[in-house]
């Protein structure tokens, strides 16, 4: 039998054998796959409004209203924590060595459903935990093991590689809300930068008016940055639209990127069939956006992470998760509470 990491000695991180690099003590961490992403991503979240606040502000504030530049500042100083905080924070990660021994016996656990699945009988569904080769644990139902961070995460919705980490039960929450605020952030630069342009072209105030001339190539020539924020704004909130989109849709549903993945290669799209309750198939523009980033989402997902054992073998239509109602998902799914197993670990004497 393998010893728990703790009971070696030392802190708990120290011993941590997943691909993880921890910093300040254990506090923070972040995956050891690829931190160069990371660091591009840190560059453009944070440097991307600084830049913005540097060239833009004066002109905001002084010709069309304190307040955007008031409300940008708070949802990016939201979007900065909500960033490093599911970047660097544990996503929920599982300890390794629960067991006492190698895969002692099988196991499987009796969860009732939240509803009857669609279809007529028991409310009860057993499912077989997995074992973990590498972690030597039973995965609890909804966790998965990644190959990225070489740890199993509980309740996982994906490994982002652009955030180089998972995002999982912990850090969810802090993963939408930071898609929320970049959302506002970016319409407020794209929508302020416009206004700039077109009050440049067409000035009706001395606050407005930019030097002598006036006209939409005046305004080009004069004020060269607007156009740039536009566009690039413009281009970055097409994936962060398809994304927050995408995962409010998933809320709703109380399901996991991972879920829905599997679901769709086991032939079972349960949701796109239903009548009720699903706004992605009544709205045109809904719809397109869950297809881009489904098909957005193939590149970012290794195909292994998605393959399920139980292919076929459930006939059910909605996972045992799923309430009736998306405001009880939403409720669900962004208030994860961690299972006291999980946080008994950290605080593990030494
Ligand atoms: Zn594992
Ligand atoms: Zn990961």
């Amino acid at each position: 039998m393998t010893q728990p990491a703790w009971s070696a000695g030392g802190r708990a991180y120290e011993q941590h054998e997943g691909n993880v690099i921890f910093l300040l003590g254990g506090r923070l961490q972040t995956s050891r796959d690829n931190p160069l992403i990371l660091l591009f991503t840190l560059a453009l979240v944070f440097g991307g409004p600084i830049v913005w606040v540097a060239f833009e502000a004066h002109y905001v504030w002084t010709a069309i209203s304190p307040a955007p530049l008031i409300i940008f500042a708070y949802v990016t100083l939201n979007a900065w924590a909500s960033l490093v905080r599911t970047s660097f924070c544990d996503p929920g990660i599982i300890p390794r060595y629960l067991e006492d021994g190698d895969k002692p016996s099988e196991k499987s656990i009796v969860l009732t459903r939240v509803d009857d699945g669609g279809v007529a009988g028991s409310l009860e569904t057993t499912i077989a935990l997995q074992w973990c080769t590498t972690c030597h644990i039973y995965r609890p139902p909804r966790a998965s093991h990644c190959r990225a961070c070489n740890n199993c995460v509980d309740t996982i919705d994906h490994h982002c590689v652009f955030l180089n980490a998972c995002i999982g039960r912990r850090n969810y929450a802090a993963f939408v809300s930071m898609l929320v605020h970049l959302f506002i952030c970016i319409i407020i630069s794209v929508v302020c930068s416009a206004l700039h342009l077109y009050h440049v072209a067409h000035p009706t105030t001395d606050a407005q008016r930019s030097g002598t001339g006036s006209g939409f190539v005046y305004a080009l020539r004069h004020e060269p940055q607007c156009i740039v924020f536009f566009w690039v704004g413009s281009v970055f909130l097409i994936p962060v639209s398809c994304l927050l989109t995408y995962h409010v849709w998933l809320i709703t549903q109380n399901r996991t990127t991972i879920e829905q993945i599997r679901l769709e290669a086991s032939g079972r799209i349960y949701d796109m069939e239903r009548k009720d309750a699903d706004c992605a198939e009544n709205y045109a523009c809904l719809r397109m956006c869950v297809r881009f980033s489904a098909w957005v989402r193939q590149f970012l997902v290794a195909p292994t992470i998605v393959s399920s054992s139980d292919k076929g073998n459930n006939k059910r239509r909605r996972s045992p998760f799923q309430r009736p109602h998306a405001s009880q998902n939403a409720q669900a799914a962004l208030g994860r509470a961690v299972p006291d197993v999980f946080m008994s670990w950290r605080d593990a004497p030494p």
